[in-house]
């Protein structure tokens, strides 16, 4: 039986967990996959039990709802059905609602059916999530206590004592509330999961300091441009840009000076660039700028007044004021080449602009 569990959930992970939309209620979605597969596995072989024992309807109902759970277990499964992924925790829930209605109404055997529906409550919970849970159990209360106390219990086949009925309400609302309240803990961690997680994906990508993208964050960018760029075979340019004697600022105002410079120099290059370009801090206090669908020759005088703009605008703080210059190196992408390389050949074009004395933008070429 535990080999053939474990066999089930590798089963359904593999052919029904990919399929599953991780956004829109993921945890919903894998619970009523899961619990379609159980559940119509469960009453197919309840169904043959009834058969044997010749309760014919019961064995009818619990046909029907095994079909409609296998159906829901189909739709996750299927990739072709996938905006009926959500529509699915319905169908299933409408199979586990309309088998506790028969079973308060029948009696089931020897009138025990009805104890089914105190596993209601948490199963839909777990589909719906809190307030949509709340609304479907409070739906199910109504229906089951109006046919449980109907006068002369003109809407059921069988006969109940009155205290059983009050004791399955009272059990039944129970286990709503302590479904409820384990649902709004799980939906509260969740939430806090979610907010800590887009939190530490955004320190992951930016620079603490200038908060502009760090290595990783452009990388992502660059690997976008590299599919668009097979597809459409538009040229872009890198560049790396560099603040030339970084090292005697620190020397002469201190670290923290330092620092303001740095933030002040992304917050002018941000300005000056375009706002389809994407600029990183790559290091130190070397800069990386990504000029997408740009050409070598338009690169350049981008590039020039990208440079003019940052000599042009010192950084002020009390009476200090410090003139800031840039060294740039550029490369234009080639479609048989890879980013990386780019990267390399403009680090090559930066390093020849701050030989032939800095303050100055330097296009890639080959051999000089
Ligand atoms: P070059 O014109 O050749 O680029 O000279 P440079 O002085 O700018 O280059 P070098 O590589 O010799 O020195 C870079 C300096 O940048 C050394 C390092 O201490 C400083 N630096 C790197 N990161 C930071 C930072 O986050 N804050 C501060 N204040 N300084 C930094
Ligand atoms: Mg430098
Ligand atoms: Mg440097």
């Amino acid at each position: 039986m535990q080999f053939f569990l474990r066999k089930l959930i590798r089963y359904y992970r593999h052919n029904v967990d990919e399929n599953l939309n991780r956004e829109e209620g993921y945890q919903q979605s894998f619970l009523a996959g899961f619990f379609g597969l159980m559940g119509s596995i469960i009453s197919f072989f309840t169904a043959l039990n009834s058969l044997s024992i010749q309760l014919y309807s019961l064995a009818i109902c619990l046909f029907l709802v095994s079909a409609l759970l296998l159906l829901s277990f189909f739709i996750l499964k299927s990739s072709t059905y996938k905006r009926f992924h959500n529509l699915s925790r319905y169908i299933a829930l409408l199979g586990l609602f309309s088998l506790g209605i028969y079973l308060i109404n029948s009696g089931g055997i020897n009138n025990s059916g009805p104890l089914w529906i105190c596993i209601i409550p948490s199963v839909t919970f777990a589909f719906l999530g809190l307030k949509l849970g709340l609304i479907a159990n409070g739906v199910f209360f109504v229906i089951s206590s109006t046919m449980l106390f109907f006068p002369s219990d003109a809407l059921l086949a069988t006969t109940y004592s009155y205290e059983f009925k009050t004791r399955l309400i009272y059990v039944f609302l129970t286990i709503v509330a302590l479904s409820g309240v384990y649902e709004a803990a799980r939906h509260y961690s969740f939430m806090r999961l979610k907010s800590m997680k887009e939190k530490y994906e955004h320190q992951a990508q930016f620079d603490y300091l200038t908060l502009l993208l760090n290595r990783r964050g452009i990388q992502k960018i660059l690997n976008k441009e590299h599919q668009q760029r097979k597809l459409t075979n538009n040229v872009s340019t890198i560049a790396t840009l560099d603040i030339d004697k970084f090292k005697v600022i620190n020397d002469e105002f201190g670290h923290e000076v330092g620092d303001m410079v740095l933030k002040h120099t992304s917050r002018v290059l941000s300005d000056c660039i375009r706002s389809q370009d994407s600029l990183a801090r790559w290091g130190g206090e070397e800069f990386l700028l990504l000029l997408p669908e740009t050409a070598e020759q338009e690169a350049l005088i981008l590039l020039e007044s990208v440079r003019e703009c940052v000599e042009k605008t010192p950084f002020e703080h009390g009476n200090i004021s410090i003139f800031i210059t840039l060294s740039v190196g550029l490369c234009e992408t080639s479609p048989d080449v890879d980013f990386n390389e780019t990267i390399k050949f403009s680090d090559i074009s930066l390093y020849r602009a701050k030989l032939a004395g800095r303050n100055t933008v330097f296009a890639y070429t080959p051999e000089l």
